[in-house]
């Protein structure tokens, strides 16, 4: 019986050295290989030039460099460029790019729908279908690079800045996320600083607790609420770990690092009459006082079935007026568009409407309506 072949796309540096030494061949080939597919674009052994004839015949004959499917690819007049990526029969994840300036920030997907169920969240609305591999989440960033063709440059690749904020809850994969993160950062493969990789989490303690043991990418909390009452609410994982932890978690996890400078990103999705009111912003200010990090206010962006509202733009604007007063760095995050509800799981992991919703998606793009992206930047 033939053995299926293992996909290097999303394998780590440290797990290539061990596929390496199964075939008896030195370490330095595992560098070698990582550059080919993840700097230079390159997934044909044959065209790996620097290895043996024998070295390409055997490699072909246990493992392959398979990219996921892209099944389509949207750009806004903003720049902001979006694909829908086939992960399996009936599962789709999105990855979106968001250039501003110099820098390009790619937004990543971890899981096909997600089990926390985030009372604002559409992807949470759909819940869990399955983990990406390691390979489908590094398959985001290396598509993205080829749509650029921006590999074989050294300095001015695409993608400058990852954040892993699609779909998924990342520390529910953890071991995945951790080898796809390990890729975005090695100098041998896309070579990013851990100052420019962010891992946002909803607040799944142990794992963040684990997290600090093995990576040292910047973090960011989804906050959304100053007290556990109005938490549990919003994010029902708060009652397994309520604030207070994830706060202590979160600390530590920048207290272990070498960066002292270093701050966690609170994200704040304001929704109209929730959690977007004077007092919330006062909560916020008092619980934070002591926590270094920097603030982004991110204004709700609907998607049907939704019965929350984005609020005002003055809301928004006192909000963040109340903060800043308090002595916070905070950012309100820019929508690129709104009319359909992108960012966190636009897409369904697993359409009951498949067919519909995917026809009706493809003529949405194909009639060049895709302006919008909820992502943010
Ligand atoms: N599961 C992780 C990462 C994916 S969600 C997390 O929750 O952090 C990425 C960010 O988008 C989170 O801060 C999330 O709260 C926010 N988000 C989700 N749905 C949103 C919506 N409808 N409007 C605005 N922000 C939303
Ligand atoms: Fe999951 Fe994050 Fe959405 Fe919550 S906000 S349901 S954790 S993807």
């Amino acid at each position: 019986m033939s053995q299926a072949k293992v996909n290097l796309l999303g394998m780590s540096p440290t797990k290539m050295e061990a596929f390496f030494a199964q075939l008896g061949e030195k370490p330095f080939r595992a560098r070698q290989l990582l550059k080919w597919i993840h700097q230079r674009g390159v997934i044909n052994f044959d065209d790996m030039t620097d290895m043996s004839k024998s070295l390409r015949a055997k490699l072909a004959e246990v493992a392959e460099i398979r990219p996921p499917e892209m099944l389509s690819q949207a750009d806004s007049k903003d720049g902001t460029r979006k694909w829908i990526i086939r992960v399996g029969e009936d599962s789709m994840v999105e990855a979106v790019y968001i250039p501003e300036g110099e820098r390009g920030t790619l937004c990543v997907s971890s899981q096909v729908g997600c089990s926390l169920d985030c009372s604002f969240c559409s992807t949470g609305k759909q819940g869990f279908q399955r983990d990406l591999t390691a390979s489908e989440i590094i398959g985001q960033v290396w598509l993205a690079n080829e749509s650029f063709d921006s590999f074989g440059l050294t300095k001015s690749r695409a993608v400058t800045n990852v954040v892993m904020m699609g779909m998924g809850e990342p520390l529910l994969n953890f071991d995945n996320v951790v080898d796809a993160m390990t890729l975005m950062m090695d100098d041998n493969a896309y070579g990013i600083s851990k100052r420019r990789v962010t891992l946002s989490t909803s607040g799944v303690v142990p794992a963040l607790d684990k997290l600090a043991e093995v990576s040292d990418a910047s973090l960011a909390i989804s906050l959304h609420a100053p007290t556990d009452e109005l938490r549990n609410t919003l994010v029902p994982v708060n009652k397994k770990y309520p604030i207070a932890e994830l706060l202590r978690s979160a600390q530590d996890y920048i207290g272990g690092q070498s960066d002292k400078r270093r701050t966690v990103t609170v994200e704040y999705t304001l929704i109209a009459g929730i959690n977007d009111q004077p007092e919330h912003a006062q909560q916020l200010a008092t619980l934070l006082t002591d926590f270094p990090c920097k603030i982004n206010l991110i204004p709700f962006n609907p998607f049907p079935g939704s019965d929350y509202q984005r609020p005002s733009k003055n809301a928004v604007q006192r909000f963040w007026e109340s903060l800043n007063r308090a002595g916070f760095v905070v950012t309100v995050r820019k929508t690129r568009g709104d009319d359909i509800d992108g960012a966190c799981g636009q897409l369904v992991g697993n359409f009951k409407d498949k067919t519909r919703r995917s026809e009706r998606y493809k003529k949405r793009i194909e009639s060049g309506d895709e302006q919008v992206v909820k992502f943010v930047g």
